[in-house]
């Protein structure tokens, strides 16, 4: 199984792992960035939220989803009796892309290593990708967020939920903010112990399982 530390030692190694993300340069978002957004919340959340790169108000304070789409994300938690602090929020890539164009291959596999180290570290119980950028990344696959939804995943011997990004329901139809409402149903019954792992459902073919042995490989690709 994957490393099993105390919390505190999790936290401090996230803490420091954050400290050397400030300086990041290993992909051209560098040149543009206010401040590198490592993520933030509880170091010991059962759920872990993925999104797909910071936008100008996250840029300027140094915190994931602060903005209009954050709000909404607290919204959601709210209703699943979460509240912000309780989980921990990261992003596929840590720099906003300029204009918020959509994060580039080179950017995403740079910055992955970071994504990895911090999933291995919160090790929380549901992993939730917000959007195409992190659950096509995660669940390795070319499958689109819509069809991917509306269902949990094992995932490295824990849950995944995909749904849509926040943005995409405040841009979007009331049916998109629907389908996420469900699919935070899904999160909650991960976090009050209502949905026990089990084998694995069969898979869309889009959806390599993952290997058998985690160890032998990386959490994603
Ligand atoms: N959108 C994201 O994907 N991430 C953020 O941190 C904010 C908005
Ligand atoms: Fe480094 Fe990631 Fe920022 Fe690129 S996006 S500079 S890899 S922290």
């Amino acid at each position: 199984m994957a490393e099993v530390l105390p919390a505190a030692d999790r936290a401090a190694k996230l803490a420091l792992l954050a400290g050397e993300a400030q300086a990041c340069t290993k992909c051209g978002l560098s040149d543009t960035r206010i401040n590198v957004v490592f993520g933030s919340g509880n170091p010991d959340a059962d759920v872990m939220f993925v999104g797909e790169g910071p936008g100008q108000q996250e840029d300027e304070q140094g915190l994931p989803f602060v903005g209009r789409s954050g709000q909404l994300l607290e919204q959601l938690l709210g209703e699943i009796n979460l509240a912000r602090q309780d989980v921990y929020i990261g992003n596929v890539v840590k720099c906003r892309p300029p204009k918020n164009r959509d994060p580039r291959p080179v950017e995403i596999d740079a910055c992955k290593d970071y994504l990895r180290t911090q999933l291995k570290l919160v090790q929380p119980k549901v992993v939730v990708t917000l959007g195409n950028f992190a659950s096509k990344l995660l669940l390795r696959t070319d499958t689109g967020i819509t069809r991917l939804r509306g269902r949990p995943y094992e995932w490295w011997g824990r849950f995944l939920v995909p749904t849509f990004h926040p943005a995409a329901a405040l841009r979007g139809s009331a049916r998109v903010l629907t389908e996420m409402r469900e699919d935070f149903q899904i999160v909650q019954a991960v976090v009050e112990g209502k949905l026990q792992r089990r084998q694995p459902d069969p898979e869309p073919e889009q959806v390599p399982a993952p290997p058998p042995d985690p160890e032998q490989l990386d959490l994603f690709s």
